[in-house]
Formats: C-alpha cells, sequence, structure tokens
C-alpha cells in the first residue's frame, strides 16, 4: 500500500519527522549518560587499565567529563572516586528542565522548531541562550524524512527507511559529541535490516544485505588493521566498523564502495581544515569522528540513488 503523495502529506510528514527529531536530541544527550551509567565499573576499571597508553586514555578521560559535567575525571579516577548517581537517567525521565536554572520546558515552548523560535533562542526561567542545535536538528530530521519518504514512497519502505535515517541522525549526534557509536544503536539495526531484507520488507535483496553486513564490518577492520601494522595505533574505531556493516545490511553491498568513496573524500577535507584550524588556535590535535562522514555517505547514495554504475559513469 502506497499513498499519494500530495502538498499535505508532504507537510504532515515533514512534521511528523521534526516531532521525531526533537525526540532524537533528547536520545543523543541521554543514551550516551543511561549507558555510562550501566556500564560504570566496567569503563572505570578499562580506564584504569589503559592508563599507560596516553592517547586512548586522553581520549576517554574527556569522553567521561562530559558524561559528568566536570573537569576533573582524571584525578577522581586515579582516587577511585568516581561515584555517578545511579539510575538517574531514563529516555522519558526525568522531564526535560533547563540544565542552567532546572526550568522545566513547558508544552509549547517543547513545539519543533517553533518553541525555539518563540522563546527567540533564550531559556524563559534565567534568559540562558539554547543552543541553535536543537531546532536544527529537528529541522534537519524533518527534512530528511521528507526526502527518503519521497524517493522510496508513503509506503511500509519509506516508512522502514525513515527509521534507518532517524538512527543515522542519532549515532551522528552522538559521534560528533561523545566520539562513540554504541553498539545499543548499531547491532540491533544490523539485524533489523538483515530481516527486513530476508522477509522482503525492503527492496535490498538479501544476498547483497547479507554481504553488506559482512564486508562493511571487514573493510574497515582490515583497513585498521593496516593502521595497527603501520601507524601502531587505532585510526578507526570498532564503532564505526559496526556502523558501516548496519549501512551494508540496509543499503546492500553494491553500494558500499560509494559510501565509502564519499566519507573518507569529506572526511580527508574536513579533517584537514579542522586540524589546521586548530593548530592555528594553538589547540591540541585530535582525532576526528569518522561516524558522521559515514552517515554523509550514507544518506547521499540513498538519497541520490547512487550505485556502483553511476560512479564508474560519473569516473569516464
Ligand atoms: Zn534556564
Amino acid at each position: 500500500m502506497s499513498i499519494e503523495p500530495t502538498v499535505p502529506i508532504y507537510i504532515l510528514v515533514f512534521i511528523l519527522g521534526a516531532a521525531i527529531g526533537s525526540f532524537l536530541n533528547v536520545v543523543a544527550y541521554r543514551l550516551p549518560k543511561i549507558l555510562f551509567d550501566k556500564n560504570y565499573q566496567l569503563i572505570s576499571d578499562f580506564l584504569i587499565e589503559e592508563s599507560g597508553k596516553r592517547q586512548r586514555f586522553l581520549s576517554g578521560i574527556k569522553l567521561l567529563d562530559k558524561l559528568l559535567n566536570r573537569h576533573d575525571a582524571a584525578v577522581l579516577l586515579e582516587k577511585q572516586k568516581i561515584l555517578p548517581v545511579q539510575g538517574l537517567w531514563y529516555l522519558s525521565k526525568p522531564q526535560s528542565s533547563c540544565p542552567n536554572c532546572n526550568h522545566r520546558i513547558k508544552f509549547y515552548e517543547n513545539i519543533p522548531i517553533l518553541g525555539w523560535l518563540f522563546l527567540r533562542g533564550k531559556c524563559s526561567g534565567c534568559h540562558q541562550k539554547i543552543s541553535m542545535r536543537y531546532p536544527l536538528v529537528e529541522f534537519l530530521t524533518g527534512v530528511l524524512t521528507v526526502l527518503v519518504m519521497g524517493r522510496l514512497g508513503f509506503n511500509v519502505e519509506g516508512l522502514f527507511f525513515a527509521f534507518f535515517v532517524w538512527i543515522i541522525i542519532s549515532l551522528t549526534l552522538i559521534d560528533l559529541e561523545f566520539r562513540i557509536l554504541p553498539d545499543e544503536l548499531t547491532n540491533p539495526m544490523i539485524w533489523l535490516g538483515l530481516i527486513l531484507s530476508y522477509f522482503g520488507l525492503i527492496s535490498v535483496p538479501f544476498k547483497a544485505a547479507f554481504l553488506g553486513a559482512i564486508i562493511g564490518y571487514l573493510s574497515l577492520w582490515s583497513i585498521n588493521q593496516i593502521a595497527l601494522l603501520i601507524l601502531k595505533r587505532d585510526g578507526i574505531g570498532a564503532g564505526d566498523f559496526k556502523f558501516l556493516a548496519m549501512i551494508g545490511a540496509w543499503q546492500g553491498a553494491g553500494n558500499l564502495f560509494n559510501v565509502i568513496l564519499i566519507s573518507s573524500i569529506a572526511g580527508a577535507v574536513v579533517g584537514i581544515v579542522v586540524q589546521n584550524i586548530r593548530r592555528q588556535k594553538g589547540e591540541q590535535d585530535d582525532a576526528i569522528p569518522y561516524g558522521p562522514f559515514l552517515a554523509l555517505g550514507s544518506m547521499v547514495v540513498l538519497l541520490l540513488n547512487l550505485n556502483a554504475e553511476s560512479f564508474f559513469y560519473l569516473a569516464r
């Protein structure tokens, strides 16, 4: 069953997408905290064990500082003194409030995009600025939902791929801020892609989905093995392997080449620019998360309907 696309349908889908985007903001903000709560002992043990490896230890500490909202996680960790309040975060609890003054966000302030505009980007309690990021994510989610359903149709497959896009947006936000791509999102999505393809609920043939998951994982894994041999350190995180396996399971093995190509070119260009800006500002060099570029590659291939042949056509 497919619904004929009309202007009211597009508007409705945009509003639905923007509302989902509002929820994705919550997921990106809370999920890492929930996972940290659950794995607190494991993470702190791991960091103490890793303290010999400077680079890894420092990025771990940075993550910890962010999760705990402090700047002294390293000191606390050495004294074994970090005691997070367990079970504080759930996706649905506590009710959203201003992180600065704890002002409870009213329902009309929470309306996607419009709420932020109505507040002119400031908390109504303490006039602290509210990040542009929130309305931007809502807007972007609305637009991408319309584009993906416009391309695949307003049917079951379009809906499944809208869900795929929503998960990709959450992964991008989490990777940008926390430098992790949680297994809790990527692993079930690999399985879901394979199952949907097996039952013909998405139009990717099962063989392409199955090979996509395997090749997606192994391609980045092998690049990383080479990096380990030559550079003696990780070039790509294990989260990226699973993310590309997920993309492969949903978009098929044939599309992976373009996804990798687009993401590495975009990653290299942005990487060089960012490192230069950092150097000029005298800031420390830091790795750049690869997840957002994989997301970009996946979206370009999905929305422009690129496939292996169209790449060779462009290259000719
Ligand atoms: Zn406030």
